[in-house]
């Protein structure tokens, strides 16, 4: 049978969104030889006997548990109280990342769909993760590494794969003066906190601003893994000030596929280290422990919001010339991150944070901006009146005192046992159990707000405005930033793209709830195909801005063509060399993950020789 003939039939089939990408990647790929590596599936002669499962299960002290699909319990129909209980609860990040069989994103259209593994390891401790990383590698399993299960690409999830689970291991300590193992005499005692690779930000939060006064660099969505994000590179609301998540990280315990728990820091395995710092999640080995740098935390946080409405083309370009004159004045700088999105309905949202500001300071720098907007009602229409205001920093992320205060902006686990600081952003909630349609990012350079590029740079966010909404995302570039944030950013894989990005361009379309045969959510892969589309294009018109801008590994694209230099840059070849150092043998696998090229889409197959 020709390709032709067997894209015919199987376009008749419903499997055929899932395979599409498998097979036209595979197109590209050189076939796998007689000889290649194959990992073992569930099913197949070599996977492991009940007695080896067995032996594993008393190796980790009883925590491996086969994973249930909860989306199971809607197959074929979405009645049912089973099916109606799952549902609603997927409207709930703490729920999802409870469950070792979902993740937080259920698939994106014609890439992936959640898949359940058919073991996990629930792991407590790095003894735990060493079992079950020797497990694999001796029976050839494919290895799943899952923590706040944030991962757009899906890479936290595999069928046939045995998962190392972190959920559990969430232990949080602070230090007043620590130095990094083997770094005695070397590095200055600094404030830090060690957090479990399974903790989600926002008990880091908690810990460490709420209880204790101080700060961390970690991430905006309050439900995503430390280990994770950290691994990304990771952006926070007030990185522009703090700077990346990874530069904070000042040591990791981190289990590598011979087994070994090793020490990664400035001093021991530095290479390693570095490579852990923005590298990509599940590529270097499995991290069990972080140990973070803690900052100051300035009196006020704060933020503008509004939206601003303009009733004409024409007016719409003369309202972005405004705010980017502003931007570059007066906000471009450490005060001032998160973002501005530039909607077809020719309305400009401001969603921004400010760090270190008073309110009179904060509402000082909006005022001509907003007075230039108001003096022209037939023109512009502020769609409610604008909020800027600046709150104690250190109650930023303390639901009862957001409460107390009437600021309604987190959502609550409302299930029986949940903290009282088990919460998320009212804004991110969307995000909630999403399927994604596409998603795009670019690093858009400073220089584009230069006098003579802000016409460019205008018109083509204008242009690209035709086709979908362009979020900017100013805390995730660091253009603007303090010196020692961007030196710090520059010592870590992130592609050097971000060290003077005045935003992070991002451009997504997704649906709520959708997963495939399950009657009333199936994805819409019509409305995919064609809002995938679009957002392409918005995204071309940017690229022209920017061609070599580059993409934030976390937060791009699945199919994104030359990943390698699109996420780390020149950053790659000595991340190659990490990963041949540690991983000789390719055991963790991720899409488009470091060393993913010498294996079949989905991680399964070595299709070329591993590099060494
Ligand atoms: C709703 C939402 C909001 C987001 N907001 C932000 C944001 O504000 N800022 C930002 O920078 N990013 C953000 N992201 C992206 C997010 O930071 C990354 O996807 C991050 O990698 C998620 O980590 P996780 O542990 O939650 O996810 P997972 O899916 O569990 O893991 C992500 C990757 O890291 C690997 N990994 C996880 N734990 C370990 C470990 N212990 N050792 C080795 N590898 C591991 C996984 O194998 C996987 O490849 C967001 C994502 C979503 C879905």
């Amino acid at each position: 049978m020709d390709r032709r003939t067997l894209l015919k039939r199987l376009a008749a089939m419903p499997l055929l969104p899932t395979l599409w990408p498998y097979l036209s990647f595979a197109a590209h790929k050189a076939p796998p030889t007689k000889s290649a590596f194959r990992r073992v599936r569930f099913g197949d002669p070599d996977w492991p006997s009940a007695a080896s499962w067995d032996k594993l299960k008393q190796q980790v002290g009883g925590n491996l548990i086969p994973v249930q699909f909860p989306l199971a319990a809607c197959e074929g129909t979405s009645e049912g109280a089973a099916c109606e209980d799952v549902l609603k609860n997927l409207d709930n990040p703490f729920y999802i990342g409870d469950q070792p069989g979902l993740t937080q994103t259920l698939g994106w259209a014609n890439a992936w769909t959640t898949k359940p593994s058919v073991y996990a390891v629930a792991a407590r401790n790095a003894g735990d993760i060493a079992a079950a990383v020797n497990f694999a590698r001796e029976n050839r399993l494919r290895l799943v590494v899952k923590g706040g299960g944030h991962s757009y690409q899906g890479t936290s999830n595999a069928p046939d794969s045995l998962l190392i689970w972190t959920r559990h291991m969430n232990d949080i300590t602070m230090h007043d003066a620590l130095v990094a193992q083997g770094c005695e005499g070397k590095q200055r005692p600094q404030s830090a906190v060690t957090l479990g690779a399974g903790a989600i930000w926002v008990h880091a939060y908690d810990a460490v601003t709420t209880k204790g006064g101080h700060y961390v660099q970690g991430g905006g969505c309050t439900t995503v893994g430390v280990a994770g994000l950290i691994q990304s590179g990771g952006f926070g609301s007030f990185s522009k000030h703090y700077g990346l998540a990874a530069a904070g990280l000042l040591e990791a315990e981190v289990v590598t596929a011979d087994g070994k728990i090793r020490i990664a820091n400035a001093c021991t395995n530095p290479d390693l280290f570095w490579a852990l710092k923005g590298g990509g999640g599940g590529c270097f080995g499995v991290v069990s422990k972080v140990t973070l740098r803690v900052r100051e935390l300035p009196e006020f946080f704060g933020g503008a919001i509004f939206t601003i409405k303009a009733a004409t083309d024409d007016a719409f370009r003369r309202l972005l010339h405004k705010f980017f004159s502003l931007y570059r004045t007066s906000l471009f700088n450490d005060h001032w991150g998160e973002q501005a999105h530039i909607n077809i309905d020719n309305s400009l949202t401001i969603s921004m944070v400010s760090c270190g500001l008073d309110d009179e300071q904060a509402k000082k720098i909006w005022q001509p901006f907003l007075g230039w907007v108001t003096s022209s009602p037939g023109v512009y229409t502020l769609k409610a009146p604008p909020i800027v205001a600046t709150l104690p920093a250190r109650s930023w992320w303390d639901a009862v005192w957001m409460q107390q205060h009437h600021y309604p902006v987190f959502v609550a686990d409302s299930r029986p046992g949940a903290g009282p600081n088990d919460v998320w952003w009212t804004g991110d909630a969307g995000q909630v159990g999403q399927f994604l349609y596409a998603y795009e990012s670019l690093w858009l350079p400073a220089s584009l707000l230069e006098d003579d590029s802000q016409d460019r740079l205008v018109n083509a966010l204008f242009t690209a405005s035709r086709h979908w909404e362009v979020e900017l995302h100013f805390n995730k570039g660091l253009g603007g930033a303090p010196a020692d944030a961007i030196a710090a950013a520059r010592d870590t894989a992130t592609n050097p793209a971000v060290l003077d990005a005045f935003a992070l361009a991002i451009i997504a379309s997704g649906e709520g709830h959708a997963y495939p045969g399950i009657r009333g959510h199936e994805p819409d892969l019509i409305a995919a195909g064609k809002e995938a589309a679009a957002v392409a294009q918005s995204m071309n018109e940017l690229r022209k801005l920017a061609p070599n801008g580059g993409s934030y590994v976390s937060e791009s694209n699945f199919f994104e063509p030359s990943w390698q230099q699109s996420y780390w840059g020149e950053n790659y070849p000595k991340l190659r060399a990490v990963k041949a150092k540690y991983d000789p043998e390719g055991l963790f696998f991720v899409h488009n993950g470091v060393g993913s090229e010498e294996w079949s889409p989905d991680g399964f197959t070595r299709i070329s020789e591993p590099s060494r």
